[in-house]
């Protein structure tokens, strides 16, 4: 049958998005749609161009993540999520990772007054529940691409950045993913390596309350998040740590001189999720229309 593998995984795709709503609806969850356009947004220090248009007289970013826009909102009300398509424009030589478009949707979500914990917590279960709904509604489609889902327990293993770094190197992501059985948390990034919005321990100089979630079986970062500085003062001081202009962000800042509840959240990729769970080679798969870093678009 024509397009058998392509439809087998966007039944899978469709699956994993309904059970993540069903899941964090039932936790209580507000879903917000997303925003595209914005005049701030994350200044994400990884390696990615800027998209920005000119309109009214003003530029807009196209949306690298809803960061802002969640520290905003749960102002409003205390858990909400949001499919949020994500434009970054990643050098063409990671067109070939397998992990990287430079248009995908990432599943944000923002917690009031939610520690780390909290929210480590809340993406196990997460993760479990949708593994849980694919496996019952999408056996066809797994056995048809082939892939064995494995199983796991919560809470999963979680291991410093510093001792992760320290016992496999540079590309300790790479090969602890790869060897990994289930997946595994890396939690306390140094503040030098993450964004300003990173909460640091207060107890604990330097080290951030953040986490990224690694998949096993070499299928590498499934989501980054952590708790938020929402401090106005803090915040201008990390901007300029980061040799970033305050000017830039003056309209968060505004917002936070108002006042911004302290929060934690994450975000995980979906198309991520998909071919982790489909067993795919690159998230290209996972699209009709794919958006891959130096390859020409069909449409
Ligand atoms: P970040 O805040 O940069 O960690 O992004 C959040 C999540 O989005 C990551 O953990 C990935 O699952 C996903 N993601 C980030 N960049 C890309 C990309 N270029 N292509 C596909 N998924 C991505
Ligand atoms: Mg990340």
């Amino acid at each position: 049958m024509a397009y058998e593998r392509e439809a087998a995984i966007l039944k899978v795709t469709s699956e994993v998005l309904g059970a993540a709503r069903e899941f964090l609806v039932c936790e209580g969850f507000v879903e917000l749609l997303p925003v595209i356009l914005a005049p701030v947004t994350d200044p994400l220090r990884h390696n990615t161009d800027r998209a920005i248009i000119q309109a009214y007289g003003e530029r807009w970013h196209l949306t690298r993540s809803m960061i802002f826009h969640k520290q905003a909102a749960v102002r409003v009300c205390d858990k909400i999520f949001s499919f949020s398509p994500n434009i970054r424009l990643e050098p063409p030589e990671r067109g070939q990772t397998g992990r990287h478009l430079f248009e995908f949707v990432q599943l944000d979500l923002e917690v009031r007054n939610a520690t780390r914990d909290d929210v480590m917590d809340l993406g196990e279960r997460l993760l479990l529940h949708i593994m849980e709904k694919v496996r019952e509604r999408c056996r066809k489609e797994l056995e048809f691409l082939g892939r064995k889902l494995p199983s796991f327990r919560a809470p999963f293993p979680r291991i410093t950045y510093t001792e992760a770094r320290h016992r496999y190197g540079e590309d300790f992501e790479e090969r602890l993913s790869a060897e990994m059985e289930t997946p595994i948390w890396i939690v306390d990034f140094p503040i030098e390596v993450r964004e300003f919005y990173d909460r640091e321990d207060p107890t604990r100089p330097g080290v951030l309350l953040d986490m990224d979630l690694l998949y096993p079986q070499g299928y590498g970062e499934a989501l980054s998040g952590g708790e938020r500085e929402h401090r106005q003062d803090r915040i201008l001081s990390r901007i300029k740590f980061q040799g970033l202009d305050p000017e830039a962000y003056a309209s968060l800042l505004s917002l936070a001189g108002e006042g911004i509840p302290p929060s934690a959240g994450f975000g995980i990729g979906i198309e991520r999720l998909v071919r982790f769970l489909a067993g795919l080679r690159h998230v290209a798969e996972t699209r009709l229309f794919p958006r891959v870093p130096g390859v020409p678009a069909v449409l």
